[in-house]
């Protein structure tokens, strides 16, 4: 991989948060980098910093969970940037409530984003790392696939994104794609943030609560989990497939 013609990784959900710090990440290990999220405009800061460093990065809209604005996504990649390589299904949002409070808007908004979300965007992007013989596959689980009070709906689709790892690694293994999870404990983000008013909490405060729990001693950043995809994107990580790591601070958050 040169610089002058650099493998190709696309970032769901990369205008802010874990997703952001990831584009940047792989941007520094020499990809070109696509920066999905729902609305363009909002990527501009991601692409900003990734071209400061004198990087190479494309902003795109498109929500994951609708077919066709994937697949116009994935192939308009494929002729600014070159044939996606790297794919990170990050894009995600939180409808948390108790079930006997959840609307079926909440569960179905959380299982298309994620589901349905990484399900499309891996659905299109195989097609060009299968062909390469060559590829990665990054899907974001989390903790909560352990269980969450308030979370049935983030939780189930948390710990589905495991099975769907597993089962790709299997059915990719043979093209050379790898496919592993990253399951994040608590990080400092707009995501942890939101949780915070929604529960009535200072973000100070709910973040004091969550250290308590994380052996560590301290809260996650979006740069801990960026760490992580990096291996996962790299060479060396080529032999290891279907595999979920907890980037918690500790064995669980
Ligand atoms: P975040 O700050 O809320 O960022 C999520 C990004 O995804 C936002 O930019 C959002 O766009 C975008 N997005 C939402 N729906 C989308 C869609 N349908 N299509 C495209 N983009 C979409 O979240 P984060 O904390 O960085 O989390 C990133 C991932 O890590 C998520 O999958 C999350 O579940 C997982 N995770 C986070 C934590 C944590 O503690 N933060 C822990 C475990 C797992 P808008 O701003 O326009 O909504």
């Amino acid at each position: 991989m040169t610089q002058s013609n650099p493998r190709v990784a696309i970032v769901t959900g990369a205008a802010r948060g874990i997703g952001a710090a990831t584009a940047v990440r792989l941007a520094e290990d020499g990809f070109a980098v696509a920066v999905i999220d729902l609305d363009e405009k909002q990527c501009a800061d991601t692409v900003a910093a990734i071209e400061g460093a004198g990087g190479r990065a494309l902003a795109i809209g498109a929500d994951v969970s609708d077919a066709a604005q994937v697949d116009a996504a994935v192939t308009r990649v494929a002729e600014q940037l070159g044939a996606p390589l790297v794919l990170v299904n990050n894009a995600g949002v939180l409808r948390d409530n108790l079930l006997f409070k959840m609307s079926e808007e909440d569960w179905d908004t959380v299982m298309n984003v994620h589901l349905r979300g990484s399900f499309l965007m891996s659905r299109a992007a195989q097609k060009y790392m299968t062909e390469a013989g060559w590829g990665r596959i990054v899907n974001l689980s989390s903790t909560s696939a352990l269980g969450n009070r308030g979370q049935a709906n983030y939780a189930t689709a948390k710990a589905g994104l495991q099975g769907f790892t597993k089962t790709l690694a299997i059915e990719l293994g043979k093209f050379g794609v790898t496919v592993n999870a990253i399951a994040p404990g608590f990080i400092a983000t707009d995501m942890t943030r939101a949780t915070a008013e929604r529960v009535g909490v200072s973000f100070e405060d709910f973040t004091k609560a969550a250290i308590a729990a994380i052996p560590v001693g301290r809260a996650g950043k979006p740069e801990d989990i960026a760490n992580t995809v990096s291996f996962f994107a790299g060479e060396q990580a080529g032999f290891v497939s279907g595999q979920v790591i907890y980037v918690a601070g500790g064995p669980k958050a």
